[in-house]
């Protein structure tokens, strides 16, 4: 088969460029896209340690966290790095509080009953934000609790969870704070106070690819962390660091992907982390604007949704399938609701290197559709 006709099964159209709307992947700029054509690598070298080392960094750098934090990269989706964090970090006999209100807290309940990790859990419907009154009265009752974990953007819905509170309630009463900030980071203000444990990705607001994901930590916990003993050989936290801290490998990283996220944080610490948050607001303000014009009704009520993501109800008579096919011709994916929401809701991202233009462009699109 030729190279031509072979990639007819992947490409959707050759040449042309698609506006992904949906969270992650996203559209890249050029350079980043440029950056995963450099030389081939061992990463045995120096040369990918030298690579590794300054990502490492950036990633700190980018948000401010040098002098308290340290960082930890592993080759896989966002995922992966939550499946470090989450199986790496409680102590044994000790448990975990997961507050779920989406796909990505009950993905943390999860890993937990996976790892078989003693949980309690806070369980809302998708969409509905945590009481705090609700969490505190569990941490002052559940002395066993060493960890809060929570998501910050919940995707599922594009509700923005309460993190500044609930990390104050967590240290108020002495816990540990893991969050999944792995649609939130780069897009919507992370108030790292609190934070013991973040976890984030390359491929959404960080505007990388696929392929690299990280786990960034307290320095201070390290103690803590090097006495949990390893449940996980892929994923097993404190080894990574070890390893990484000297320049090491413990195993084969997604070279290329690394590469463009040098390149994407570059990017991001010329834009500043304030200024890319500001970018997707007003982006986020652009499009609702918009939806507005076009009375959709929103899923998450205003003061709770996130910078980078919205969640529409589908309009009478419009299922997501025609919706999603008359925007695919036309250059826009857009994604789906999940679960129960799969047929009543659609999902508008705004993450990723998109020109104002083309959001004006769904806009008008969408309105000759709806
Ligand atoms: C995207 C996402 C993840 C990770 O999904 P992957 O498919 O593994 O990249 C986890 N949590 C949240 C909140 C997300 O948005």
């Amino acid at each position: 088969m030729t190279l031509n006709k072979l990639s007819n099964y992947y490409l959707i159209k050759p040449m042309s460029r698609t506006v992904l709307l949906n969270p992650g992947p996203v559209n890249i700029t050029d350079k980043v896209r440029q950056a995963m054509t450099l030389p081939d690598l061992c990463h045995r070298e120096k040369e990918f340690s030298n690579l590794m080392a300054a990502i490492r960094a950036k990633l700190l750098q980018a948000f401010n966290i040098e002098e308290t934090f340290t960082s930890v990269l592993v080759s896989g989706s966002g995922t992966a790095a939550l499946e470090m964090a989450v199986s790496s970090s409680l102590t044994p006999k000790r448990s975990m509080l997961v507050i779920e209100n989406g796909v990505y807290g009950e993905r943390i309940g999860k890993l937990c009953d996976v790892y078989n990790f003693h949980r309690h859990t806070i369980k809302l419907d998708w969409g509905v934000p945590p009481n705090l009154d609700d969490i505190e009265s569990i941490l002052k009752k559940q002395s066993d609790i060493e960890i809060v974990s929570m998501v910050h953007h919940e995707t599922t819905t594009g509700l923005l969870n309460p993190l500044q509170s609930i990390g104050e309630l967590a240290k108020k009463y002495g816990k540990i704070f893991l969050v999944d900030c792995i649609s939130s980071l780069a897009g919507d203000e992370v108030d790292f106070t609190s934070i013991d444990l973040a976890v984030g990705t390359a491929n959404k607001c960080l505007q990388g690819v696929p392929g690299v994901s990280f786990v960034l930590f307290r320095k201070k916990d390290l103690a803590r962390l090097i006495k949990i003993p390893a449940r996980s050989l892929y994923f097993n936290l404190t080894e990574y660091h070890k390893a990484q801290e000297i320049g090491k490998l413990l195993f084969t990283p997604a070279i290329p992907a690394h590469y463009a996220l040098d390149v994407a944080l570059d990017e991001l610490i010329e834009e500043t982390v304030a200024g890319r948050i500001y970018r997707y607001a007003n982006c986020a303000k652009f499009l609702r604007d918009g939806f507005k014009k076009l009375n959709l009704e929103y899923l998450i009520p205003e003061g709770w949704r996130s910078n980078c993501l919205t969640g529409l109800k589908l309009p009478k008579g419009i299922s997501y399938k025609k919706l999603h096919s008359k925007l695919k011709a036309n250059g826009f994916v857009i994604y789906s609701g999940q679960g129960n929401l799969s047929e009543n809701i659609f999902r508008i991202a705004n993450m990723g290197d998109i020109k104002k233009e083309e959001f004006d462009r769904f806009i008008k699109i969408l309105g000759t559709i709806c």
